[in-house]
């Protein structure tokens, strides 16, 4: 069980954490506690009770307690841990517990929380400003480097969220087809925009909510919805709306039901559904892009879409989100074109800077290879544990996504994943914290290695989920 530093013990944590970490409940760690902290602060237990304490209060000020609503650990049970800080694969709470983190803030910190490169270039760029509301360098420099890497994008617009990057990308291919309709794929998740609303992942999925009150019929009236991995459904709604659907949006990789890997005659099909329909194929990859490889998903598997959202990664941490594509669509933006989107703080220089230098790490030889060598260590690991202690379990990886559910399998959309057992799931996640491991606190949403993730806290991640696992 993780012990709880606090008062001198917490800056025992962070002093000890270079070399110790929480983590290990191994006899060096031991160690490290008995020189440095009291024998009262020692035998006590894993509790979270600032954290409670702060959440109650939270519940007043905020709705839920939270500004987004997976955070509020309504489908596993319990009140959320409230954070402190955040360096490298760790993350810390207000009452000193230390986990590994395989959120990474949902996708961003793929270097590590907290990495000292980009805090420096973040501090020399403050000194400057932190918001121009007009053109700066930096916006150029991660413009090029995205339209570099991104095999589909020629030009970019810069935003300042995942939500922000869907709306806009799918005003533009309605005004660039001059079609209304398009389709999406149930339990994707492309931000919170009205037309998106319909079977949505994520949060939608995770507190089981059919859609929300407060869209307007007409805003969804044009959307269309086919489970993940159905190429005869999508030839269906297309044969269904000749000539009236514009574009079809996916996560080429699903994040946002539980990690769900698209079928090779999916993927290749539907670019080729999209293309013998005057249809636009989007990509969003919002929790994809520089994550499955440095040009995102569209790299890994081989196939360009027209259009491409990104958010998380590119901002290294700060808010921001981008749509691209081909040139030929991206110049009816305004003011090259008439499709009107603005944004006061979009491409703000800190935002930009944390996202050059996220990328320039990424970029270097190795990045990926290392991150799918641990990944698939995590993996494999979390799977044998539950065959081992007759866990009924399946899951995968890419790069740095990973995810696993409490069912045999195979998992191909969101109806599979659905008959994962989510209230084991929410045991495993409350006995993981208390190990010392921060997983996604919903079955519903994938989970992220970095960087900074060595071998030996993967290592510790399995001991730590066989030992939860034997006790379910
Ligand atoms: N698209 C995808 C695929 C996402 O995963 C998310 C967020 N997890 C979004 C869009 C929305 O991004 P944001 O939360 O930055 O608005």
């Amino acid at each position: 069980m993780a012990a709880t530093l606090t008062g001198s013990g917490i800056a025992l944590g962070f002093s000890c954490s270079a070399k110790f970490s929480k983590r290990a409940s191994s006899s060096s760690n031991r160690r490290c506690i008995k020189m440095s902290v009291s024998v009262e602060e020692k035998t006590k237990k894993f509790t979270l009770q600032k954290s409670e304490e702060a959440f109650n209060a939270a519940k007043n000020l905020m709705p839920g307690g939270v500004n987004s609503p997976v955070r509020a650990f309504k489908s596993v049970g319990g009140q959320p841990v409230v954070m402190d800080s955040a360096k490298g694969s760790r993350i810390r709470d207000i009452d000193g517990n230390e986990y590994i983190d395989y959120v990474g803030s949902w996708g961003p910190a793929i270097i590590g929380h907290a990495d000292d490169e980009v805090l420096a270039a973040l501090a020399e760029t403050m000194k400057k400003g932190t918001s121009f509301g007009a053109p700066c360098l930096l916006e150029n420099v991660l413009a090029e480097m995205v339209i570099s890497a991104v095999p589909s994008i020629e030009m970019v617009r810069f935003v300042n969220s995942g939500t922000e990057a869907c709306m806009g990308v799918l005003r533009l291919a309605r005004a660039f087809t001059g079609k209304q309709k398009f389709i999406k794929f149930e339990g994707c998740y492309h931000g919170h925009a009205n037309s998106f609303l319909v079977k949505a992942g994520s949060g939608v999925a995770t507190l089981g909510l059919p859609d929300s009150p407060g869209v307007p019929k007409a805003a969804t009236s044009d959307t269309l919805t086919a489970p993940y991995n159905d190429i005869a459904a999508v030839e269906k709604l297309f044969e269904a709306n000749k000539g009236e659907i514009a574009a079809i949006i996916l996560e080429p990789v699903v994040g946002n039901s539980g990690f769900i890997t698209p079928k090779p005659e999916f993927i290749e099909g539907i670019r080729r559904i999209t293309k013998d329909n005057g249809a636009l194929l989007i990509f969003d990859e919002v929790m994809t892009g520089f994550r499955l490889a440095y040009g995102g998903a569209q790299e890994y598997f081989g196939i360009t879409p027209d259009l491409t959202t990104l958010g998380k990664i590119i901002g290294g941490g700060l808010p921001v989100g981008a749509y691209g594509g081909r040139r030929d669509i991206m110049e009816m933006v305004a003011p090259a074109g008439p499709m009107y989107q603005a944004g006061t703080l979009s491409g703000n220089p800190l935002a930009m800077t944390a996202g050059i230098h996220t990328l320039k790490r990424l970029s270097q030889p190795g990045t990926y290879e290392y991150l799918d060598k641990i990944t698939k260590e995590l993996t494999n690991g979390i799977l044998e544990a539950g065959k081992k202690t007759g866990h009924a379990m399946c899951g995968g990886y890419i790069s740095g996504m990973f995810g696993f559910f409490f069912t045999e399998g195979p998992v191909y959309d969101f109806s599979d994943a659905k008959k994962s057992d989510t209230e084991k799931f929410g045991k495993f996640f409350r006995g993981m914290l208390e190990e010392g491991v921060y997983l996604a606190p919903s079955q519903f949403e994938a989970g992220f290695t970095s960087l900074a993730h060595t071998s030996e806290d993967i290592q510790f991640t399995i001991a730590a989920a066989e030992k939860v696992l034997s006790r379910l």
